[in-house]
């Protein structure tokens, strides 16, 4: 559940952040889910990708009512694998596979776009809390897989381990022994973590990681990180010190990888190479040619804008 990149968010041209630097961007709001509360904190100008994550979206806790659930009707990706997680709530995952799957906390869906995907996403109100709160992150596939075919799957249970005072839940690639099953097409890892304390989370020090306060406040390698900041951490750790602060358990996110060495193009929600792909299409999907398939969906079609370089 997010919104697509808006224009000014689009590639153009790579920054950097410098080591232990936090990254913060709160509020930024997506008319497309409605009222829903989104911070976007991939990409920012001065980081475009951590490995290969090149999207984070923050969605919620958010109340929601009958009527004014937040849901996203049929549109198309390609060159990347979505991958949704949940704290609260329950959603609705249909794609143009004839995938239909529910998802609910300390579940994963990962779908691959290659050459050409589409899904709706619905993020249903019926739920005991009425509550919605999420994550939606995207990984850049690399050019080995991007043109190949799509599939989508759900990973109804995933590893944890403790490390003192965290438990630690991977949902892509390793921490440790711990290892997800899901598919990854480049080196690196995703794992929740709940803090009641403090902790050492071993790293592959060939990554460069982030490290995303969901919840709550937390002191990472010596740096005070609030709710919705991304603390950047170069290639070179082999841990990383994560404790609560304030007295209160918090939640997070570790993303890693090695550092991506493709250019990206992302616009929309395409990620591609050059501007000739995302055209190409951006036609496709708004001529219904069947590159995307169809999605069956109670919710409309979304049409994707006319490119800003046109
Ligand atoms: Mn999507």
């Amino acid at each position: 559940m997010s919104g697509a990149l808006s224009s000014d968010e689009a590639d153009d041209g790579l920054g950097t952040a410098a080591a232990g630097e936090t990254i913060a961007r709160t509020d930024a709001h997506i008319a497309l889910i409605g009222s829903l509360a989104v911070a976007r904190a991939l990409p920012q100008r001065k980081r475009r990708t951590i490995g290969a994550w090149c999207f984070l979206d923050h969605f919620g806790p958010a109340k929601v009512v009958e009527g004014d659930d937040p849901q996203l009707g049929p549109h198309p990706h390609i060159g990347l694998h979505t991958v949704t997680w949940l704290y609260d709530g329950e959603a609705l995952h249909k794609d143009s596979l004839g995938s239909e799957q529910a998802i609910r906390p300390g579940q994963l869906n990962i779908m691959t776009a290659g050459h050409g995907i589409a899904h709706a996403e619905d993020m249903l109100w019926n739920t005991s809390s009425r509550t919605v709160h999420g994550l939606q992150l995207w990984i850049a596939q690399p050019h080995a897989t991007r043109n190949s075919s799509s599939t989508f799957a759900h990973h109804a249970s995933l590893p944890s381990s403790a490390h003192n005072d965290l438990d630690v839940t991977v949902l892509v690639g390793e921490v440790g022994a711990t290892e997800s099953p899901a598919r990854v097409d480049s080196a690196l890892v995703g794992a929740d973590i709940v803090a009641r304390g403090a902790g050492l989370v071993p790293l592959d020090a060939s990554f460069e990681h982030g490290v995303f306060v969901v919840e709550g406040s937390a002191i990472v390698n010596g740096n005070d990180v609030a709710t919705n900041q991304l603390l950047y951490l170069p290639p070179g750790h082999t841990s990383v010190d994560i404790s609560s602060s304030d007295g209160a358990p918090a939640r997070l996110m570790l993303l890693g990888g090695i550092p991506f060495g493709e250019q990206l193009f992302m616009w929309w929600n395409f990620v591609g190479r050059t501007k000739d792909e995302i055209d190409d299409a951006q036609r496709s999907w708004n001529s219904d040619d069947g590159r995307f398939g169809r999605v069956e969906s109670r919710l409309s079609r979304i049409a994707a804008p006319t490119p800003i370089w046109h």
